[in-house]
């Protein structure tokens, strides 16, 4: 009788808590499992816009893998996955190949760049670790290069384009971040201009007006120019192209338009929507009882047919009820429906400022400022307890 094979791919929010809950809740020899990701570290996500900012260590959104699972139940295999061949029941590898029993597909999201001409090829995406070291230099290097160049205002022009909760936070952090560059390199903050072109007609479309409208406020103050109704219509080595054909000069754009499933899903023959797979109520591929997919590769639908948007807190949720249902499928016993419990929304604005909702009471300054590091804590607790709050989490300012 051999051992199954259950391979989780991905160790973002979903895939840390589903390899967690499967060391804690299978039985000894019971199945293998392996847990496949293209770093050594867990990146926290939810994080990103600060080390793209440059308002925080990288440092502080790494998380080695090996001190999140035990080595004697989980086999990690730092690797990118290149291709998911279903009929054969295997995943293809960089460097190898890996065939599963069970698969939980836990990729997370790539940007939707929605087709816009030049987006892919010019601007910048906040999506990695690799990715914001990359914007947080790119920042730093426009000011050098200013001051060699003053006649070139562009240079430190920063174009962030949608205004949803990716967007808002990162100009909030940026705009934080312009004073310290200003000083460092000498230069007259009122050169400074960024931008965060919204499609919609408002800020954060479908979130609490009244809130939208104090965040607008808070980083208006802060230098922030909106121009909100105005879609990003194709991006240039220049800069940017509105709506209605009006120019930004910009060296550095920045796309927070919207997220995607993985490209690999619909590259192996499953049925997406915009990459996500719409799955079952327990979390499976239609038509592939062997096969769970959670976090932003996953489509979940309300009661009302709306979809969950894609979010940390659904994601973490998502890898612990797959993680119940693979053991329940294993025992042949009962599989437990997914219902996901949506505890609010905050939001950073920057240093000290914040808006969200949580429950019903809605938050907004320092209040709800504290609140947003009592939640990026507490995913820091639940992965790593508390020492890992210790070292990486968030307390003062
Ligand atoms: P991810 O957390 O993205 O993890 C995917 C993992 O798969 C990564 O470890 C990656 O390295 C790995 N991977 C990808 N491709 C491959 C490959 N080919 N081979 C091997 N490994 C691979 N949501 C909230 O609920 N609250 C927030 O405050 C919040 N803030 C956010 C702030 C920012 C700046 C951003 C960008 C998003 C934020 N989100 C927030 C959304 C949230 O981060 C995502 O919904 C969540 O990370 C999805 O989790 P996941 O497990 O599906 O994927
Ligand atoms: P999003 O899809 O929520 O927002 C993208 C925004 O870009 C939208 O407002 C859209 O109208 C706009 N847009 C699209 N095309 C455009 C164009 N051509 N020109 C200008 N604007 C355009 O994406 P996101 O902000 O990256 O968020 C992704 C997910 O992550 C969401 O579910 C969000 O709730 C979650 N998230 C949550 C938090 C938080 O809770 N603090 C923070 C970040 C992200």
């Amino acid at each position: 009788n051999r051992i199954p094979r259950i391979v989780i791919l991905g160790a973002g929010y979903g895939g840390i808590i589903a390899a967690q809950k499967l060391q804690k809740q299978l039985n000894y020899n019971e199945a293998d499992v392996t847990l496949v990701s293209k770093h050594e570290y867990h990146y926290v996500t939810t994080h990103l816009h600060m080390p793209a900012a440059g308002t925080d260590e990288p440092a502080n959104a790494k998380v080695n893998i090996l001190k999140l699972i035990d080595e004697f139940k989980i086999d990690f295999v730092k690797s990118t996955v290149q291709q998911i061949r279903q009929q054969e029941k295997k995943v293809i590898l960089e460097d190898g190949t890996l065939s599963y029993d069970y698969l939980i597909i836990g990729l997370g999201g790539q940007p939707e760049t929605f087709g816009i001409p030049g987006m892919l090829e010019h601007a910048f995406f906040i999506r990695s670790l690799n990715a914001v070291n990359m914007i947080r230099a790119h920042i730093e290097y426009q000011f050098a290069k200013f001051k060699s160049e003053p006649h070139r205002p562009e240079y430190l022009t920063f174009v962030v384009g949608g205004a949803g909760f990716t967007g808002i936070e990162f100009v909030g952090e940026l705009s934080d971040r312009i004073p310290e560059l200003c000083k460092r390199y000498d230069v007259d903050p009122k050169m400074v201009k960024i931008y965060n072109v919204e499609a919609a007609p408002t800020a954060l479309p479908g979130f609490d007006p009244e809130l939208v409208q104090y965040g607008v406020k808070v980083l208006e103050d802060k230098g922030v120019t909106f121009k909100i109704g105005v879609a990003i219509k194709e991006v240039t080595p220049e800069g940017v192209i509105l709506g209605e054909g009006e120019e930004i000069k910009s060296r550095t754009v920045i796309w927070t338009g919207g997220v995607r499933g993985n490209k690999m899903i619909e590259d192996a023959g499953f049925e997406v929507m915009r990459g996500r797979v719409k799955v079952d109520e327990y979390l499976r591929m239609p038509g592939h009882d062997d096969i769970f997919v959670i976090g932003d590769n996953a489509l979940f639908f309300n009661e009302e047919g709306k979809p969950y948007p894609p979010t940390a807190q659904i994601a973490m949720q998502m890898g612990a009820n797959c993680a119940q249902n693979v053991v329940a499928t294993l025992r042949n016993g009962q599989l437990k429906s997914f219902v996901p419990s949506m505890k609010g929304t905050v939001a950073s604005l920057g240093k000290g400022e914040a808006i969200g909702v949580v429950g019903k009471k809605k938050l907004k300054g320092w209040t709800a400022a504290q609140m947003k590091k009592v939640i990026d804590n507490r995913w820091l607790f639940v992965i790593g307890g508390l020492p890992l709050v210790l070292k990486k989490g968030r307390f003062f300012n």
